[in-house]
């Protein structure tokens, strides 16, 4: 069984830049995924989000690559968002500092210009948000004859932001010979449909999903009678600043994050909290979260779509402002924080309406969440 980085075959640089980055241990995926990768099998990989799957395909891709050569890029990393795109740059980044591998990063919502001349400049490894790798593409910007590995991180979350059709033409202009990863935090019948189109006898490597929340999340549930008072008690719990120092707000939709943002930047001033749902522009997001990692705002008010696949640590608590309707978002949601803090890490309000999925998240987490009480000075009637 393989314990460490040093057990696969990776060379020296790379094997200092995982030291350098601190990780000690592969995660499953990578424990699983490394080895086939590296001896240039197609892939299809599944385990859920924050377990590693990127670095468990940028070591071997690095490794494959091993230093600059040519202009043209050689492996191209497609993922949905421009935050993906810049995750996985981080990561390649990271790991490739002691080679002198070039990479590129293009995604939409800037100017293509300097992301045309960065290519040009000579790359290696690139990439992509589908959109922008085709426009450059179709304007003649990307030289895709010498691709060899292609990789389509997020698979569930490109089919879900309908790129499928975006993919397929990709694929038409890419050289047939080459190594095909797929890399996906769900299974369903669009990715397994893509998979099907993109993948040659792949192997398929699963990590059964980690259905219970870590232990050091403590959680606690408070049944919240209407809207009204669930905003006291968010406004309550939001007094304790010693206490709740960051937090994800997570709403069921756009309009009540949008509600919830306008009512923390009244109470506790504008600087202290951003909003992230699928109709802000990526600049935005991108910028909110950034924002969010550098601990300059204490509150991030979060839809699960937007936050999806993103990666925050060091959050103190979170907030289910509304109960998640996909029961699953729930482990994905309170596995943000986990740091031990007195008033509950995550915390969920509940109405009459959300007691079923509740109910159905109790099941699936093989655990009932310790009910708190709702302090009487919050409590609204029903009017
Ligand atoms: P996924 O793509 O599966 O959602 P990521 O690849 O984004 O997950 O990894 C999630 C986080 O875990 C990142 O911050 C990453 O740097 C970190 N990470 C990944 N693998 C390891 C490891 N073996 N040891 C320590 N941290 C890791
Ligand atoms: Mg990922």
């Amino acid at each position: 069984m393989v314990k460490t980085f040093e057990d696969f075959k990776l060379n020296r640089q790379i094997l200092n830049a995982v030291e350098d980055a601190g990780f000690t241990h592969p995660s499953p995926i990578q424990e699983k995924a490394i080895g086939p990768v590296l001896s240039g099998q197609d892939i299809f990989g599944i385990a859920e989000t924050g377990t590693g799957k990127t670095a468990a395909y940028v070591l071997p891709l690095i490794m494959q690559l091993k230093y600059a050569q040519g202009d043209a890029p050689r492996a191209l990393i497609l993922a949905p968002t421009r935050e993906l795109a810049m995750q996985i740059s981080e990561h390649v980044t990271l790991f490739s500092k002691y080679t002198d591998l070039r990479t590129v990063v293009i995604y939409g919502g800037v100017g293509g210009k300097a992301q045309g001349d960065s290519i040009k400049a000579g790359c290696d490894l690139l990439i992509a948000t589908p959109g922008r790798f085709l426009d450059l593409y179709l304007a003649g910007k990307i030289n895709t004859s010498y691709l060899r590995h292609l990789v389509l991180d997020e698979a569930d979350k490109m089919m879900d932001m309908g790129f499928i059709g975006s993919i397929h033409r990709i694929l038409e202009v890419v050289p047939r010979k080459r190594q095909n990863l797929l890399f996906s935090a769900t299974m369903s019948p669009l990715v397994e449909k893509i998979a099907g189109d993109f993948l040659k006898h792949p192997t398929i490597i699963q990590v059964a999903p980690q259905a219970t929340p870590a232990k050091s999340v403590t959680q606690v549930l408070y049944y919240v009678p209407n809207f009204k008072t669930k905003i006291n008690l968010l406004q309550h719990l939001l007094k304790d600043e010693e206490a709740v120092k960051r937090l994800i707000i997570f709403c069921k939709t756009r309009l009540v994050a949008d509600n919830i943002f306008s009512f923390i930047s009244r109470r506790f001033g504008e600087d202290a909290v951003r909003v992230i749902h699928a109709n802000k522009g990526q600049n935005t997001r991108i910028n909110s979260l950034q924002a969010f990692k550098n601990g300059e705002l204490r509150v991030l008010v979060a839809t699960d779509v937007a936050s999806r696949g993103i990666d925050v640590s060091e959050v103190s608590h979170v907030i289910n402002f509304d109960v998640p309707i996909i029961i699953e978002d729930y482990v994905h949601r309170i596995g943000r924080t986990g740091r031990a803090n007195s008033l509950g890490d995550a915390i969920t309000f509940c109405n009459p309406a959300e007691e079923y999925y509740v109910k159905k998240i109790e099941k699936l987490i093989r655990q009932t969440i310790p009910v708190a009480e709702i302090p009487k000075e919050v409590f609204v009637e029903e009017t």
